[in-house]
C-alpha cells in the first residue's frame, strides 16, 4: 500500500500513523459521506490537525511541523488511500497555507495558519470566474481603493467549500485590464464579512468539500488582509500551484492504489472456468500495467516535491504530476471496476466513486491541456536557452 520510496525512520513513522488513520478513522465513513449536500466532516477534520497531517510543511513559528514538503506529500498519498475527499484538505492546507504563510502579515499569518494545521477551520481559494478558468489572468472580480482597505465587487464561481469556507483567498483585480497577472492582488477575506452570498453545485464526485459560487457586493476587506503587495497576488496563486500540483497527483495515485489493492484481493478469490481469475493473464496483465503505470507517476509527484523542498524550479515537474497523476489515477481505477465484473459496477464497491472523485482533479486547479502548455512553455524556454 503507497508510496514505496526509501523512506527515513520519520517518515515511516509518520506514514504507519497516517496509514493506520486512513485505515481506521476515513476509510469506514468514505462511502457514506458521498452524498449530496454532505459537508466536510469538522471532527474528522481536527483529528487530522490533531495529528499533524495539514499542512505539515508550513513553519514551525506559525504553528506548522516545518517537515519537508516531500513528507506532506507521503501524508496525503496514504490520507488519499483512505479517503479522497478528507485528504484534499491537507492538499488544500498546503496549498492556502502557503500563500498565507509567505505573503500575510504576521500577526494574521499566524492567526489564521494556527486555526489551519489545527484543523478548525476550512479555508477556500477564489480564482476561477464564469468567464473560464484556464485563462485565470483575465479575471474581473474588483478591489477598489477605499478609506482603509478596499471593495471587492463581482462574482467568482467553481470554489471548493465555497459554502463552508470561514476564509477565502480571493485574487482580484486593483490594476487595468491590459495589465493582466500583474493587475491582480490576493486577499484573505473572512466568510463572515457583509456582502458575500454563496450558493453550492451538485456535482458528479468530490461531493465533501463540494463546490459553488461566491458573490461579492460591496466586501470592504482592510489593508491588513491584503496578501502580499499589490499586484503579486498572481504570482502568489501560480508558485502555491507549483506544490499543490505534485500533492494532488499523489492524492489521486493513493486513490487509485487502494483500488489496485482490492482488486488482486478480489481475483485471487474469485473464479471461473474452475481457476482463480488471478490465474488468467488476461486479468493480471492489464493490473499489473497499471501497478507499473501507478509506481512511475508516484516517483514522478516525489521527484517534484524533492525539487521544491531542494529549493530548484519545479513548475514543468509539477504541471507533469497534475496530468499524469489524475490521468493514471483515473484509468487504473477504471480497470479495477471492470476487473471486478458487475459488482464493481455497484455503488456497494468503492470504485464507482473514486472514479468521480479522482476525476474531479482533471479539472480542478488546472486542465491537462493548461498542464501541457506549462509544460511545452518550459521545454520551449529550455530549448532556447541553448541554441
Ligand atoms: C472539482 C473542481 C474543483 C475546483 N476548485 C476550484 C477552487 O477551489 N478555486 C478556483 O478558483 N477554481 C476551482 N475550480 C475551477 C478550475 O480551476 C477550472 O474549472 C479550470 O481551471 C478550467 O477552467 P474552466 O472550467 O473555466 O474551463 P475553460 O477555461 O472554459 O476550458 C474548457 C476546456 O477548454 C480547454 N482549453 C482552454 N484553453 C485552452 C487552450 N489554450 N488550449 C487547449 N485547450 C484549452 C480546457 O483545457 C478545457 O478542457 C475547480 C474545478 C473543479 C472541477
Amino acid at each position: 500500500m503507497t508510496a514505496r520510496y526509501l523512506l527515513s525512520d520519520e517518515e515511516q513513522t509518520i506514514r504507519d500513523v497516517a496509514k493506520r488513520f486512513a485505515r481506521d478513522r476515513l476509510a469506514p465513513g468514505y462511502q457514506a459521506r458521498d452524498q449530496h449536500d454532505s459537508v466536510i466532516d469538522r471532527g474528522l477534520l481536527a483529528e487530522m490537525g490533531q495529528l499533524g497531517f495539514i499542512g505539515a510543511e508550513l513553519p514551525e513559528a506559525l504553528g506548522g511541523l516545518g517537515l519537508p514538503c516531500a513528507t506532506a506529500g507521503l501524508i496525503t498519498e496514504t490520507l488519499g488511500y483512505g479517503d479522497f475527499n478528507m485528504a484534499a484538505m491537507a492538499v488544500t492546507g498546503s496549498l492556502i497555507g502557503q500563500i498565507i504563510a509567505d505573503n500575510a502579515q504576521p500577526e494574521l499569518a499566524a492567526e489564521w495558519i494556527g486555526r489551519l494545521v489545527r484543523g478548525e477551520t476550512i479555508l477556500a481559494i477564489a480564482l476561477t470566474e464564469p468567464r473560464g478558468g484556464s485563462d485565470a489572468a483575465n479575471l474581473q472580480v474588483s478591489a477598489r481603493r477605499v478609506d482603509g482597505g478596499y471593495c471587492l465587487n463581482g462574482e467568482k464561481t467553481s470554489i471548493t467549500s465555497a459554502d463552508q469556507a470561514d476564509a477565502i483567498v480571493v485574487f482580484a483585480r486593483t490594476g487595468s485590464v491590459e495589465e493582466r497577472a500583474r493587475g491582480i492582488s490576493a486577499f484573505l477575506v473572512e466568510g463572515n464579512s457583509a456582502g458575500i452570498t454563496r450558493t453550492r453545485f451538485r456535482d458528479i464526485g468530490y461531493r465533501a468539500p463540494g463546490r459553488g459560487s461566491l458573490f461579492f457586493d460591496d466586501v470592504f476587506v482592510p489593508d491588513s488582509h491584503l496578501l502580499g503587495k499589490e499586484g503579486t497576488g498572481f504570482i502568489q496563486v501560480m508558485q502555491g500551484f507549483d506544490y499543490s500540483r505534485a500533492l494532488l497527483g499523489l492524492l489521486c495515485l493513493g486513490s487509485a492504489q487502494a483500488s489496485l489493492d482490492e482488486t488482486w484481493a478480489y481475483i485471487n478469490e474469485r473464479e471461473a472456468f474452475g481457476q482463480r481469475l488471478a490465474d488468467f493473464q488476461g486479468v493480471t496483465f492489464p493490473l499489473a500495467e497499471y501497478e507499473t503505470q501507478v509506481a512511475a507517476a508516484r516517483s514522478l509527484c516525489y521527484h517534484a516535491l524533492q525539487l521544491k523542498d531542494a529549493g530548484m524550479p519545479h513548475s514543468a515537474e509539477g504541471a507533469m504530476c497534475k496530468w499524469l497523476g489524475p490521468k493514471t489515477a483515473y484509468d487504473a481505477i477504471h480497470q479495477c471496476l471492470l476487473s471486478t465484473g458487475h459488482y464493481g459496477y455497484g455503488e456497494d464497491t468503492p470504485h464507482q466513486q473514486r472514479l468521480r472523485d479522482v476525476m474531479s482533479m482533471q479539472i480542478g486547479d488546472g486542465t491537462a491541456q493548461i498542464m501541457k502548455m506549462i509544460i511545452a512553455r518550459d521545454q520551449a524556454k529550455q530549448a532556447a536557452s541553448r541554441t
